[in-house]
């Protein structure tokens, strides 16, 4: 038989390619929101609310009273790789904001509409303007602006006919959202967040600035969360296996709950990990006669380098130096934490 002629190898167009490395960063409009609320981290905020619509799919909107974007900084906002927040690779080492690639923003104009409004300290007025594939669509426009910057992004998807499709059809883009914010409530105390439908009047998240997290738990996740929980804390300070503190709030034995909430925080990033999460089950499984489920707010800080940052940009799973040593210190501090609740309440319905 004959060999067919090799198909000749091209170079993909720039906005091709930019079109698929949009749709890596931009996974679901959650992914949208979560860069977005980091965005605005990153910009010191005290105050982020969220409105979306159609799960996200027609508008997702981010508003805060962050540091606002320089007007001579709007041109190149939205390209690949335009950050404020790195500078040299070895600034990663010790990276406290969120952000650090400068491929967020980007990605969302090559799959969505994106406009900016925003003002910086002592301007009279602010700007608004528009992006597609990375550019400004014309010049910024004066405009009313409160202190802060809004980012809209609308039709996301919108040429991207598969992914549109698949999420119409899954109708949990909105309880992701939901799900987002209500983490980040909890951790960031001093930030008051806010998320709802578009045109709803009632927020399904809603949380003041405040000093407790208790407090924070209590609006976000419900009183009857609340009410059942422990403090827990841990600490090493052992270069040779680990260095780790650990402070979290962990539920008791009258919760009761058929899934596992695990809100994990690591150097103040929002992360997944498996590995943890088990060894933690594992521990409620065994102490509690009738295993209900925990919830777990837990925060570790590290040195960081300790933690690898720069994984793929979405991926939240991490893993840690010693990552099996803070495990085990953690998991015995939540077992033995468990234990003295529990025989404290035998004791008390002994007599
Ligand atoms: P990164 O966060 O990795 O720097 P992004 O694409 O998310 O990249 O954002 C690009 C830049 O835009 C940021 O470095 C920051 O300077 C600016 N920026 C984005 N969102 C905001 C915001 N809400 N407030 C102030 N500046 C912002
Ligand atoms: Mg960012």
């Amino acid at each position: 038989e004959l060999l067919k002629e090799p198909p000749k190898i091209q170079r993909l167009d720039q906005s091709v390619v930019n079109r698929i490395a949009a749709g890596e960063v931009i996974q679901r409009p959650v992914s949208a929101v979560k860069e977005l609320v980091e965005n605005s981290l990153d910009a010191q905020s005290t105050s982020i609310n969220v409105v979306v619509k159609d799960g996200g799919l027609k508008l997702i909107q981010v508003s805060d009273d962050g540091h606002g974007i320089r007007y001579e900084d709007l041109p190149i906002l939205c390209e690949r790789h335009t950050t404020s927040k790195l500078c040299e690779f070895e600034d990663l080492k010790s990276i406290k904001s969120m952000g650090f690639r400068g491929e967020a923003l980007a990605s969302m104009t090559y799959v969505g509409h994106v406009t900016v409004t925003t003002i910086t300290k002592g301007q009279l007025h602010g700007y608004r303007v528009s992006y597609r594939d990375g550019v400004m669509e014309h010049e910024p426009k004066p405009c009313a602006a409160v202190k802060g910057t809004q980012i809209m992004v609308e039709n996301l998807f919108y040429n991207m006919i598969a992914r549109r499709k698949t999420l119409q059809n899954s109708a949990d883009d909105y309880s992701k959202i939901v799900d987002l914010l209500s983490r980040f409530a909890i951790h960031h105390t001093n930030v008051s967040f806010s998320c709802r439908k578009h045109g709803a009047a009632r927020a399904d998240v809603h949380s003041v600035a405040t000093s407790s997290r208790l407090d924070s738990i209590r609006s976000v996740y419900g009183v009857s969360v609340a009410l059942n929980l422990m403090k827990v804390e841990a600490s090493e300070n052992d270069p040779s296996s680990a260095v780790f503190e650990m402070d979290g709030l962990i539920s008791d034995l009258n919760y009761v709950a058929k899934k596992i909430t695990m809100v994990l925080f690591i150097n103040d990033r929002l992360v997944d990990c498996t590995a943890l999460k088990r060894a933690i089950e594992i521990v409620y499984a065994a102490t509690l006669p009738k295993a209900s489920k925990p919830f777990i707010y837990m925060s570790i800080v590290l040195p960081p380098e300790h933690v690898d940052v720069n994984v793929h940009p979405t991926k939240r799973e991490v893993s840690l130096l010693n990552q099996e040593a803070i495990i085990e210190k953690i998991q015995s501090t939540v077992e033995s934490k468990l234990r003295n609740s529990n025989d404290t309440r035998t004791f008390q319905e002994q007599t």
